[in-house]
C-alpha cells in the first residue's frame, strides 16, 4: 500500500512510499482510509519545526484528520463498510489517560498519530483497536473528514461556555480570531449556540473566508484595517474570544480585548521563540478586576469526537453545503507534497486517498 511520509526535523521531506499492507491481530479492526485533511500542524511538521517519528524509526506517516471505512471488523461490534473517524492521541499510563481523557494527559508520555511518536493516517489501510475508532453515520460521508478539527473546537467552546455558566448574564458576544478551518468551525458552533459572532482574518470581506463567515449570520472583520484593540469599543463586551491564528502576539492582544467575565480560549500552536513587550501590570490588573479567564486547549477525546459528529450534522442541517465549501482543494495521495504548501486563499485541503493514480 501507499503512504505519505515525512522525515521529522527535515524541511520538505514529504514523499509517497510503499509500505507492507497491515494485518490485523485479534481484537484489531482493518480500516480503509478514504480521506485525510491537512492542517497547519501538518505544514509545520513538513517544514521541520514540529513532529517526531515513532521510536527507532526515521520517518513518520503524516495525517491526523481521517475518515475511513471498516474493511474487516474482527470481533468488534463495528460493521464492515461502516464509516469511522480516528482518535489522534494514544494514552500513557497516567490517571487521566486511563480514564479516557488522554487530551488532559498529566505525564506527557502520550503519542499522537501523524504528529508525535506514532504513525498517522495518510495511507491506504491501517489496523486499529476499536477504542480509537468513532462511528460516523453514512449521511455525513461528505463532511466527516472535518470531525477531528471540529472535536478540537467542541472541546474549547464547551469549556468556555462552562466557565460562563456561573454568571446570571449569559455569554452574548463572541470573537473568533482567524478564519481558517478551526476559526470557521468555531464561528458556526458559536452561531448555533445563539451568540452574536464576529470572525476576523487578514483577507477582504469578499474572499471565500469572508463570505463563509457572513453566510451563517456572523460578521466578518477585515483585520488589515481594524486593530484588535479597537474591537471592544465597536463590538461591546467580548464574552468569548477564540484564538485560532497560532500567532502569539494576537493571543496577547486578545487578552486585553476580553470583556468583563470574558473567557479567552487559545487553540493555536506557536513553535517559535518570539518575544513581546507587554504591560504586565495592565494585563494582570484587567484580568483580576474583570474575572477574566485565559485557557489553552489541545487534543480531544472520544466524547468530543461524538459531540463533533453531532455538531457537523447540525451545521449541515442549518446551512446545507456550507461545510463542503470550505474544502477548497481535493488532491490525490501522489500530490501530497503539494497539499503541504500553504495557499493564500485556500481553507482546507483534503487528500482523497481513493482517487486512483493510474
Ligand atoms: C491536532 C491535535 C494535537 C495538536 C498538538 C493539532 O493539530 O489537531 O490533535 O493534539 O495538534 O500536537
Ligand atoms: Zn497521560
Amino acid at each position: 500500500m501507499r503512504a505519505g511520509v515525512v522525515t521529522p526535523g527535515m524541511r520538505d521531506s514529504a514523499k509517497v512510499v510503499d509500505m507492507p499492507d497491515p494485518v490485523p491481530e485479534p481484537g484489531e479492526v482493518l480500516v480503509r482510509i478514504l480521506e485525510v485533511g491537512i492542517d497547519g500542524t501538518d505544514m509545520e511538521i513538513s517544514q521541520g519545526h514540529y513532529g517526531e517519528a515513532p521510536p527507532h524509526q526515521d520517518f513518520l506517516v503524516l495525517g491526523h484528520e481521517a475518515l475511513g471505512e471498516v474493511e474487516e471488523a474482527g470481533n468488534s461490534d463495528l460493521q464492515k463498510g461502516g464509516l469511522v473517524v480516528l482518535l489522534v492521541r494514544r494514552p500513557d499510563g497516567c490517571i487521566n489517560c486511563r480514564s479516557g481523557q488522554s487530551d488532559m494527559c498529566i505525564e506527557g508520555n502520550y503519542s499522537e498519530c501523524g504528529i508525535r511518536g506514532s504513525h498517522g493516517f495518510l495511507r491506504e489501510l491501517l489496523v486499529e483497536k476499536p477504542d480509537f475508532l468513532v462511528r460516523v453515520p453514512r449521511n455525513l460521508r461528505q463532511v466527516a473528514v472535518l470531525t477531528e478539527p471540529m472535536s478540537i473546537v467542541t472541546k474549547g467552546i464547551t469549556q468556555a461556555m462552562e466557565l460562563h455558566r456561573r454568571s446570571a448574564n449569559p455569554a452574548q458576544v463572541a470573537l473568533v480570531l482567524g478564519a481558517g478551518s478551526i476559526g470557521l468551525l468555531a464561528t458556526a458552533s458559536l452561531r448555533l449556540q445563539g451568540l452574536s459572532t464576529y470572525a476576523l482574518d487578514l483577507v477582504p470581506k469578499t474572499s471565500a473566508k469572508g463570505q463563509l463567515v457572513e453566510s451563517i449570520g456572523a460578521t466578518y472583520l477585515d483585520g488589515r484595517s481594524l486593530g484588535i484593540a479597537e474591537l471592544p469599543r465597536q463590538l461591546g463586551n467580548l464574552d468569548i474570544i477564540l484564538e485560532a491564528t497560532g500567532n502569539s502576539t494576537v493571543a496577547f492582544q486578545a487578552m486585553s480585548a476580553l470583556g468583563a467575565n470574558g473567557v479567552l480560549c487559545l487553540t493555536g500552536v506557536s513553535a517559535g521563540e518570539k518575544r513581546l513587550q507587554v504591560c504586565a501590570d495592565c494585563i494582570n490588573m484587567e484580568m483580576v478586576l474583570g474575572n477574566k479567564v485565559v485557557f489553552g486547549t489541545v487534543s480531544s477525546n472520544s466524547g468530543h469526537f461524538e459531540r463533533a459528529i453531532e455538531m457537523l450534522a447540525d451545521i449541515e442541517q442549518n446551512w446545507p453545503g456550507w461545510l463542503g465549501q470550505f474544502v477548497t482543494r481535493r488532491l490525490p495521495l501522489v500530490e501530497f507534497n503539494n497539499a503541504l504548501q500553504p495557499t493564500t486563499d485556500g481553507i482546507k485541503t483534503v487528500i482523497d486517498v481513493l482517487i486512483d493514480i493510474a
